[in-house]
């Protein structure tokens, strides 16, 4: 960039001082042919009639008076009667520019090349009143060409020119450092990554246009490590989901593999036998439950059916009359005080699943003699139970995927700990909000908020 501006400013400089030398001349070429006129003019009034005769002689000795400018005198149609200059030839100058003004008005001026002298000439020619009738006086008068004068001048131009040259070096050296200083400094705010700022107008878009592109690299970087960190998860919580299945299956079949091999060594009696063929089946049913969970759990994810509107107070009154009996054999009783009509967008096999999941585990985590209350109305659902409650350090836990509070109940009552699970699932995809509030001892309540749709 230095060398490109220095280039361009030498260029323009180099370039002005010939054009500058060049229309210089040309003014002092001007004015030295208007000086020469004038002094030519002034010479002619030393002209005598009586004085000078009109022929060679006549010529020779007005040149004299003149100090050698060279004269000529012609008679009134420009014929020559006497030249000074001795080589001079022609006889007819009528076609003269000089003395063809000077037969029209009175006197003329010219400049040329002289074709006698091979010299740049100013001619002065004037009309004479003598005794003889009108005769024509030229003086001429050597001139310097425009080119001739450039020649001279050249040296001292070529010597502005190296000063000049230097000058711009010089000039632009020191111009392009404080140019380009803001620019570098813009440059190295701008590597740092950090808020770029600028005090020159010029400059305060381009600061603006890096700020943005480094606010755009930033929010991208963040959005990429947050992608990185969500792939992890994703695929963390993928081998922790399969090392829950493994677990969870590996139990009833090695159940299953042990009863077996004690049935075909023959050695139970019949009472065993039938034992053992019982748990088999038992053990057998709870696979087939653990992979329908599985299978229903993986499902939430890809169920992209449309949502309609579902009467969730009809939903909620039915699943109470469905577990009803189951908690009654608890002693459990429900209490309903639901809202009549709440209605949702939804599917009822999801709502279903979310009403069953809470309920369940409001009589099953319950006590002898216990409620479950259950509220609605349209902006939330809460299911409240009295039972073992929840340890304030299993909270945030007990929506996970197969969480358990006590492990060696895990699977007993048909629970793997995807109960809540599903629950979890089904809210975010639905925009609701699932929430617990426990007293280890006192009870739970489930509350799924409606209102963050
Ligand atoms: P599970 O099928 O084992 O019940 P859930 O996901 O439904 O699985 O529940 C996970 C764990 O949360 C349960 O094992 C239980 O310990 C605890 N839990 C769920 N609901 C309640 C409740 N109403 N009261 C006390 N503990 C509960």
């Amino acid at each position: 960039m230095r060398f490109r501006i220095l280039w361009v400013s030498l260029l323009i400089t180099t370039f002005a001082i010939i054009l500058y030398s060049l229309v210089s001349t040309q003014i002092f070429y001007n004015l030295s042919v208007k000086n020469s006129e004038s002094a030519l003019s002034v010479y002619m009034n030393a002209f005598d009639g009586e004085k000078y005769a009109p022929d060679d002689e006549g010529a020779r000795a007005f040149s004299l008076a003149l100090d050698g400018a060279r004269v000529t005198i012609l008679d009134g149609e420009g014929n020559v009667l006497g030249e000074s200059e001795a080589d001079s030839i022609e006889t007819d100058h009528s076609d003269r520019e000089e003395v063809r003004e000077a037969i029209k008005s009175g006197e003329g001026f010219a400049v040329r090349s002289s074709d006698t002298l091979n010299k740049n000439m100013v001619y002065y020619c004037r009309a004479v009143q003598t005794d003889g009738g009108t005769i024509l006086i030229r003086i001429a008068q050597f001139c310097e060409s425009e080119w001739a004068m450039y020649a001279q001048l050249l040296p001292s131009f070529a010597a502005y020119m190296v000063f000049d040259v230097l000058g711009c070096l010089l000039f632009t050296y020191v111009a392009t450092y404080f140019i380009m200083r803001p620019v570098e400094a813009l440059t190295r705010e701008a590597a740092t990554g950090g808020r770029v700022q600028t005090g020159y107008s010029e400059l305060k878009s381009l600061a603006e246009i890096l700020n943005e592109r480094n606010r755009d690299i930033e929010l991208k970087v963040s959005e990429l490590e947050e992608e990185r960190k969500l792939v992890e998860r994703a695929q963390n919580s993928k081998d922790e989901f399969i090392a829950n299945i493994t677990h969870e299956m590996n139990t009833p079949l090695t159940s299953i593999k042990g009863y077996a091999e004690l049935l075909s060594s023959d050695l139970l009696d019949e009472e065993h036998k039938k034992q053992a063929y019982n748990t088999i089946v038992s053990q057998a049913d709870r696979l087939t439950n653990l992979i329908a969970c599985i299978i229903n759990y993986s499902e939430i994810d890809s169920d992209d059916l449309p949502s309609y509107e579902v009467n969730l107070t009809e939903a909620a009154r039915e699943m109470i009359a469905v577990l009803s009996p189951e908690a009654e054999q608890k002693g459990v009783k429900f209490i309903d005080e639901t809202q009549d009509d709440v209605i949702i967008m939804s599917r009822h096999e999801r709502v279903n699943q979310l009403l069953g999941n809470l309920m369940r585990n409001a009589v099953r985590y319950n006590r002898e003699g216990g409620t479950v209350t259950v509220r609605l109305n349209f902006s939330r659902l809460e299911i409240e139970d009295t039972g073992v409650g929840i340890a304030p350090e299993n909270m945030d836990k007990v929506f996970s995927r197969f969480f358990t509070v006590d492990k060696s109940h895990s699977g007993k009552n048909g629970g793997f700990g995807l109960g809540l699970a599903v629950c979890k699932k089904i809210c975010t995809r639905s925009g609701w909000r699932i929430s617990v509030e426990s007293e280890l001892g006192k009870g739970s309540k489930f509350t799924v908020d409606f209102g963050l749709r």
